[in-house]
């Protein structure tokens, strides 16, 4: 699995891909999501997938 990648156009800043991933995925201040740099993300797979299915706003993809 490669990298995710998060449209910054569309997140909202809900926080749910961090609740779900926070190993993967952390909010900054402005409210955005951002994908954490230097993770091996096949270790978690499952919960990546899991973040793209429960994103409102499909702003997440792998
Ligand atoms: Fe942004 Fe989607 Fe993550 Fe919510 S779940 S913070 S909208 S990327």
């Amino acid at each position: 699995m490669s990298q995710p990648k998060i449209n910054l156009e569309t997140c909202i800043g809900c926080g749910t891909c961090e609740a779900l991933c926070p190993e993967v995925f952390k909010l900054k201040e402005d409210m955005k999501a951002y994908v954490i740099e230097g993770v091996n993300y096949e270790d978690y797979q499952e919960k990546i997938q899991q973040a793209v299915e429960s994103c409102p706003t499909q702003a997440i993809t792998v």
